[in-house]
């Protein structure tokens, strides 16, 4: 169906919630969530119809480590628990942030969280070969007997011990999908799929059973993007512009690409898979779909990008 208005998915990196270097006290997230909801108020005021997502990497790393240290005296919870529990927490923070920023401008908008379900298929192939360090860090002898005890996948980290690694599988459907558009076309802000979504898989009689696993994301934002027949999907991180040849001395900013471009860029590897990767497949995956734009830039250029003047624009 149609949105009256534009509509934009706005996929806030990391850095909107916990900057690097910063412990993650309340406070602390608190204060970088209000200066991210100036930047949400700035694209409401502009007149889109706006779902936000969001990362949740540190919160949900925080989380297993509280887990993981308080073990002894209470049963730690599943990865997809802490999942919602970090959409929870994050949601919360947004919400009433936003309302304040959005109640401050004179904005009648109300802004609502839906934990949201991130159908998988459980014959992903990634499955198979789990990728994505989540936790704390273990020593050689703890990953060991976490490795027998618990069937967890651990990774040895240059210079840092051990890491779990789990799967990330591609996102083919929200559980609240429709419970997602209607609130968009009733006119309300809307914080959905927060860390790509709480990865569930369907079993042959439709009962929905979490995974340990995470969904990036990028890709979950792209297919909210969708969803919502968004024109466009706003990628919010920490650099200003994409790169070629990103961190080289001859690295070269890209203002403007296409979908064409953009897949030969990430062919000759300059997108690396865990960070700019999965934006740029993202962006390709939702463009192909039919959306207008996307933009990629940092977090404070959020108003100068929609308006074209900063960002990397990837158009069709
Ligand atoms: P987010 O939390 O926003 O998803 P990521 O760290 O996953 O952030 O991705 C953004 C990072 O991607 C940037 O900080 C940058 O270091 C890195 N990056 C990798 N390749 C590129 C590139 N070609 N152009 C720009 N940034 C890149
Ligand atoms: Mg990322």
């Amino acid at each position: 169906m149609r949105m009256v208005k534009k509509a934009v998915v706005v996929a806030l990196g990391g850095n909107a919630i916990l900057r690097h270097n910063e412990r993650g006290t309340a406070e602390g997230q608190f204060s970088n969530v209000r200066r991210t909801s100036q930047h949400i108020a700035e694209i409401i005021r502009e007149g889109y119809a706006v779902v936000v997502t969001h990362g949740n990497g540190p919160q949900v790393g925080d989380i297993l480590l509280r887990n993981e240290m308080a073990k002894d005296t209470l049963p730690p919870m599943p990865l997809d628990i802490c999942g919602a529990e970090s959409q929870g927490m994050i949601g919360y923070m947004l919400q009433q942030s936003l309302n304040e920023t959005l109640r401050a401008a004179g904005i009648d908008c109300p802004v609502v969280t839906v934990l949201t379900q991130t159908v998988v298929d459980a014959d992903d192939p990634a499955f198979e070969n789990p990728t994505k360090p989540i936790g704390p860090y273990y020593t050689e002898e703890q990953a060991k007997g976490l490795m027998k005890e618990k069937g967890w996948k651990m990774v040895p980290i240059p210079g840092k011990d051990y890491r779990r690694v789990v799967p990330s599988p591609r996102p083919i459907a929200l559980v609240e999908g429709e419970v997602i558009t209607r609130l968009v076309r009733d006119g309300m802000v809307v914080i959905a799929a927060g860390g790509g979504g709480i990865p569930v898989v369907s079993s042959p009689h439709g009962l929905l059973r979490g995974v340990e696993g995470v969904v990036d994301k990028d890709y979950t934002a792209a297919l909210l993007a969708r969803l919502i027949d968004a024109d466009y999907l706003l990628i919010l991180t920490d650099v200003e512009y994409v790169f070629l040849n990103y961190g080289d001395p001859d690295q070269q900013v890209i203002r403007e690409m296409t979908v064409a471009g953009a897949k030969k860029h990430l062919a000759e590897t300059h997108f690396p898979p865990g960070s700019m990767g999965p934006k740029i497949e993202a962006a390709i995956a939702f463009l192909e779909a039919g959306g207008r734009r996307v933009v990629i830039t940092s977090l404070d250029s959020a108003g100068d990008a929609l308006a074209g003047r900063v960002g990397t624009l990837i158009h069709r």
